[in-house]
């Protein structure tokens, strides 16, 4: 995310790092290049120069020159701008209502039926009652979408494929989801292309008819000024709650995260980094200058972890280690839930430190791939009895039936017990010799 950002940025705060003594010239030198810096990630130019104008004064006023620690004290400087920039605080939803509707609008193709997928699930996960409506007349495909994520994440979907009225749906939709108990009711309403007073003008008779109480207006990171430029008109004809910026996983510059609350002075509530359904976070924008200026930001790591991963089942593996009966199928239920959690690269780079490193990795979602084949390739006798596959045949069938090589199988095998023997030895550790290791490695 924005890697090209934080290295323009680091870059920029190089020039003072390491100096002794640092002069209102190479102040001015840093703050010409975070301008540029930001202007390159799609800031409006008007908006970059009001905050390096304001870092340069606040740098200067708190006597950064004589500070015992200048650097340090610019960047806190840089990264209160940015946070102050995208709005301080987190906005939660506005629900009220019941059932409370949230309408999701926004051009096609901007992640608007991903989002409202997204979002039920997320909010079902907190254990709320939830229903989706598929209010998009013009694209049958965009209900079908929206009917096969539903399925996936076990929400139902309202739809009705003859109706040409989405207010009509819209309508019935919060009657079925008031009789069958739901709280919420999420609307994906149509899209279009470009910006046009048609869509407009149907969304506003949306808002207006089905008063949700909770508008969020759904934009593609990815176009940067483009993207500031709709939350723009949507403003004028809807007056939404909060924006959600997508696909942040991509190419995006970091210009609309950082200038759509000062052009429209609405918050982000959600940013989206992937098409999976897990790829959703709430939008802090202390987290997010921390992840521009390259810090990581390991709280969002924590919360995807966390949801992501089964309180029962962790408690299930830990028995197992502690027994040292792990197996093929924890194996691989484990690979599994890393997969949930999102995107790899997009997960390392949260990591602090780790966001140009992450871009020059070489890794993609795939990589799982052979594992997950030579392990599913197994009997289920053989997932849950390691032992049997040291069998020379057993192995050459799992190679030919995984698609893989006996190599490879081999590999597996060998690091699998290395990571079983490695558990044993843990295991026979006694709480104080644990305690000595721990402190050995900080
Ligand atoms: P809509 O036309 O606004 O409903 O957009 P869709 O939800 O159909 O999304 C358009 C395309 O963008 C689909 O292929 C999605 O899978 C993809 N998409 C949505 N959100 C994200 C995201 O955060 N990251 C990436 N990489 N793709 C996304």
């Amino acid at each position: 995310m924005f890697e090209n950002l934080t290295q323009r940025l680091n870059q920029a705060l190089k020039t003072l790092k390491g100096k002794g003594t640092i002069t209102e010239i190479n102040i001015a030198t840093t703050v010409k290049e975070i301008r540029k810096a930001l202007v390159e990630a799609d800031v409006n130019y008007k908006i970059a120069k009001q905050i390096t104008d304001q870092i340069k004064e606040e740098a200067i006023g708190r006597k950064v020159l004589i500070a015992v620690n200048p650097n340090e004290l610019f960047v806190k400087i840089v990264y209160d701008k940015l946070v102050e920039l995208m709005g301080s605080q987190r906005h939660d939803l506005n629900l009220k209502g019941d059932p409370a509707i949230i309408m999701i609008a926004g051009l096609n193709g901007a992640g608007k039926t991903t989002f409202a997928a997204k979002l039920a699930k997320l909010l079902k996960s907190q254990g709320r009652q939830v229903m989706l409506a598929a209010c998009d007349v013009y694209r049958p495909a965009a209900v079908e979408q929206l009917k096969v994520l539903g399925e996936q994440i076990g929400v139902e979907v309202y739809a009705e494929p003859e109706n040409t009225n989405p207010i009509a749906i819209a309508t019935n939709a919060a009657q079925r989801a008031k009789a069958v108990g739901k709280k919420i009711l999420i609307l994906d309403t149509a899209g279009r292309l470009t910006l046009d007073q048609v869509l407009m003008q149907e969304i506003a008779d949306l808002k207006k008819a089905l008063q949700p109480s909770e508008t969020l207006l759904v934009v593609d990171a990815m176009t940067g000024q483009d993207a500031v430029n709709a939350a723009v008109a949507f403003n004028q004809r809807i007056d939404y709650d909060g924006v959600v910026l997508t696909k942040l996983d991509g190419d995006a510059r970091g210009g609309a995260a950082l200038s759509i609350r000062a052009e429209v002075n609405k918050p982000i509530k959600f940013i989206s980094t992937g098409e999976k359904m897990e790829a959703l976070d709430y939008f802090y924008p202390d987290r997010m200058a921390q992840r521009i200026l390259g810090m990581g930001d390991v709280l969002s790591l924590v919360e995807r972890a966390q949801r992501a991963f089964d309180e029962e089942e962790a408690r299930r593996l830990n028995q197992k280690i502690r027994k040292n009966q792990l197996d093929f199928n924890d194996f691989l239920s484990q690979l599994r839930q890393i997969k949930r959690m999102g995107n790899l690269k997009e997960l390392i780079s949260m990591i602090p430190g780790m966001s140009t490193f992450a871009k020059n990795l070489n890794i993609d979602d795939d990589a799982f791939k052979p594992i997950e084949a030579i392990i599913l390739s197994m009997t289920p006798q053989e997932r849950s009895k390691p032992e049997l596959l040291q069998n020379p045949s057993r192995k050459k069938r799992i190679a030919a039936g995984s698609g893989t090589s006996v190599t490879e199988v081999n590999n597996l095998l060998k690091n699998f017990e290395s990571m079983r023997n490695m558990m044993k030895k843990m295991n026979q550790l006694t709480p104080a010799q644990l305690q000595k290791m721990n402190k050995k490695r900080r």
